[in-house]
């Protein structure tokens, strides 16, 4: 077991997702709230132009520029592209030991509750996520391996992870999904100062993992133009068993889609506004249970 001696809190990776915006400003104001004695905590907003424009991003989606090719490709000079390499600078300097943990705050306009995700299935985030899960029930963990998740910004790290809550609008704060954010932040970081002291408790050894398969797109037509809506029936199910011949589109015309898969899937991100753009309606997931080892 190593010791973990930094920890980093990022806010508005997103720039309109203002829990995480008004969270890290908070902590930035009153950096003994998320100080513990055993590490070091800094805090961080990821997309400033952004935050100040109330925008998702100024010229490109900053959550997908964490590539390392890209950090390490000079030619990539948008804003985010840019920014993506100052974040690699504060949080990795090279020749330095970088951050041990980055938690990345954002928020969805699906009804996904407290979610974490995971971009690893180590030890350490594992406990952490099974910790975090019983401290409340409405805590879902999700995993999308590597190959999706080396994009992200708390990719820089192996013990970096995101914390997802909704529904929310983007460009909205709700005050509940604000107090139950910065209470898992806080949870997060009692678990790391008990970690470090070797004074971990877990309450079970197991875990449910919502593990990505595949993202779908809208029903389109051949100019690439949507033709359909979530089926109402759908709506706000994320997490919900999805089987053979369950509703999930309903288009302009008034036809019902259903889902057609022999298994039985777990969507979330359901009609998530800002993944129009990226061509995905929902998310599929398997639901899995996981054997913690010791
Ligand atoms: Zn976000």
């Amino acid at each position: 077991m190593v010791k973990i001696n930094s920890v980093a809190i990022v806010g508005g990776t997103h720039g309109n997702e203002l829990t995480g915006v008004f969270l890290a400003q908070k902590f930035q104001r009153n950096l003994e709230l998320v100080s513990r004695p055993s590490f070091n905590t800094q805090v961080l907003l990821g997309n400033p132009l952004a935050i100040e424009q109330c925008r998702r991003y100024i010229d490109k989606d900053l959550n997908r520029c964490f590539k390392p090719n890209d950090l390490e490709n000079a030619a990539l000079t948008s804003y985010e592209e840019q920014r993506a390499k100052q974040i690699q600078q504060i949080l990795r300097p090279s020749n330095q030991l970088g951050v041990d943990v980055i938690i990345d705050l954002h928020s969805t306009t699906s009804n996904m509750g407290i979610s974490i995700l995971l971009s690893h299935k180590n030890h350490f985030l594992l406990n952490l996520a099974q910790y975090l899960s019983s401290v409340s029930d409405d805590v879902r963990v999700c995993y999308s391996s590597s190959s999706q998740s080396d994009s992200y910004l708390d990719s820089l790290s192996d013990l970096g992870f995101a914390i997802e809550v909704g529904p929310v609008a983007q460009g909205v704060l709700n005050a509940e999904l604000f107090q139950k954010t910065e209470r898992l932040v806080n949870a997060a970081l009692d678990y790391i100062e008990a970690y470090n002291s070797r004074q971990i408790v877990n309450t079970s050894n197991k875990i449910t993992i919502y593990q990505f398969i595949s993202a779908i797109d809208y029903p389109k037509n051949a100019h690439g133009e949507i033709q359909g809506m979530i089926h109402p029936n759908l709506q706000f199910k994320d997490y919900e068993p999805l089987n053979k011949g369950d509703l999930i589109f309903l288009t302009f015309a008034g036809e019902e889609i259903t889902y057609e898969g022999e298994f039985t899937v777990y969507p979330i991100f359901i009609n998530e506004a800002a993944y129009y753009e990226k061509g995905v309606a929902m998310c599929f997931t398997e639901k899995q249970e996981i054997v913690l080892i010791e």
